[in-house]
């Protein structure tokens, strides 16, 4: 007879006891529940064994070794998250611009197949409000995420009263961590902005433009060229960037590839003039860009770590324009990136991955008569709303992220996380 425990690569936990044919693995938390059953109903027929006076000792010791098996269960079962030890190394923070739970179920009713992050083991929910407004726009939202601090709407790394905040991204850098940022729009749009730049209006798109040369950041992938090599102070900030030592390579280079980036140290890519395409018109270096920008950032961080942030910038304009299709087809495409994330988590062990929104566009609701695959959706207003978004983790650290809390909390837990 023989027992052993082995702790796998993806993290799950399999046993197994092995004795005249008995064979019993726990994959998952999941089938916990059901392990306990087959080992208790085990356990009874040997202690039968034992009523009937038939002394067997070799039955005996696999009665105990079930009632290990079983105890394990009940410990694994009991624990509120998993199996997940230690402090992740690494952060992968996916942002569904405007993506509610509305416009999540729908996707989800859908499609046959389950989406990436149904399998995620850990949801909460996301206050969004701004500091001066309860329905907050996506620089505020972004900045909440970024700095940990409430501001007005239209901020970008600002406090609420106009100052510089610093964000997780400065203090990565600051500690030789690498950073990371993929948008599906121009990068000098809100939300990758207010990872990398401090300016008191999102508008302010050339300022932005130059505040991201001077951020350090090692990975960027997105629109917006034309901020960086139109502008009207005449400095082609692409040259900025080649003269410190970045890769820059444009959609006229080709697709985005490891040999594009193999050699370099740090890397961008910019998709497009201004903003990339959407995926309904062929748009799809997402996916891609998460699965090679990790790479990129895990070789270039080593054990100091990594944080890289993704965003689905386009969620939100189908829900300024009340179009589901326009939603699902981006959602669909934030998903497979999503997927690229986990992948790489599940293999990497020292990831974290989180998948939220800076606020719902839309007030998205599912009436009657909708139906799997035919929902009958219906909007609200075609701006943002106040309802909270969900959010949900994967990997170390993820059981943190239940509950609900504002969206200044989440920057807290990351910080506290990476030991920021
Ligand atoms: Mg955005
Ligand atoms: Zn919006």
């Amino acid at each position: 007879m023989s027992i052993s425990g082995t702790h796998l690569l993806d993290e799950r936990w399999q046993f197994s006891a092995e004795k005249k044919g008995l064979s019993i693995s726990l994959c998952g938390l999941k089938n916990s529940c059901q392990i306990q059953h087959v080992a208790i109903a085990t356990v009874l027929k040997h202690m039968k064994c034992f009523l009937k006076l038939h002394v067997c000792w070799n039955r005996f010791a696999v009665w105990c070794a079930l009632l290990i098996v079983g105890l394990s269960c009940y410990q694994a079962a009991s624990r509120p998250m998993g199996p997940w030890r230690d402090s992740p190394r690494n952060v992968i923070l996916i942002i569904g611009d405007g993506m509610g739970l509305a416009q999540l179920s729908a996707a989800a009713y859908s499609q046959k197949r389950s989406m990436h992050w149904e399998s995620m083991p850990v949801v909460g929910f996301i206050k969004t409000h701004a500091a001066d407004n309860l329905i907050t726009d996506s620089a505020a939202g972004a900045t909440a995420f970024a700095c940990g601090c409430k501001t007005y709407n239209n901020a970008i790394g600002m406090d609420s009263l106009g100052r510089a905040c610093t964000n997780l991204f400065e203090l990565l850098e600051q500690r030789g961590s690498c950073t990371g940022v993929i948008a599906t729009a121009a990068l000098t749009h809100a939300t990758p902005a207010a990872f990398l730049a401090h300016q008191p209006h999102r508008t302010r798109y050339y300022a932005i433009a130059k505040d991201i040369v001077h951020s350090g950041v090692d990975f960027l992938v997105g629109g917006g060229l034309q901020y960086f090599t139109e502008r009207e102070d005449g400095q082609n900030l692409k040259d900025s960037l080649r003269h410190q030592g970045v890769k820059v390579c444009t959609y006229e280079d080709g697709g985005l590839s490891w040999a594009l980036m193999r050699k370099a140290h740090r890397f961008a890519w910019f998709a497009a003039r201004n903003h990339p395409s959407a995926a309904e018109l062929g748009r799809s270096y997402l996916a891609s860009a998460v699965s090679l920008g990790a790479r990129f950032l895990a070789r270039c961080a080593g054990d100091r770590g990594f944080m890289l942030m993704v965003e689905g910038s386009q969620i939100d304009w189908g829900g300024h324009a009340n179009d589901l299709h326009f939603i699902l087809r981006e959602i669909q495409d934030l998903d497979r990136a999503i997927g690229a994330a986990l992948a790489f988590a599940q293999a990497d062990g020292h990831t974290l991955v989180i998948v939220t929104a800076d606020h719902e566009t839309g007030g998205m609701s599912i009436p009657p008569p909708s139906r799997k695959r035919r929902i009958a959706e219906a909007f609200s207003t075609n701006s943002h709303t106040a309802t909270m978004v969900p959010v949900f983790a994967y990997g170390p650290g993820a059981e943190q992220f239940g509950g609900i809390y504002d969206n200044t909390a989440l920057q807290h837990k990351i910080a506290h996380l990476l030991g920021l």
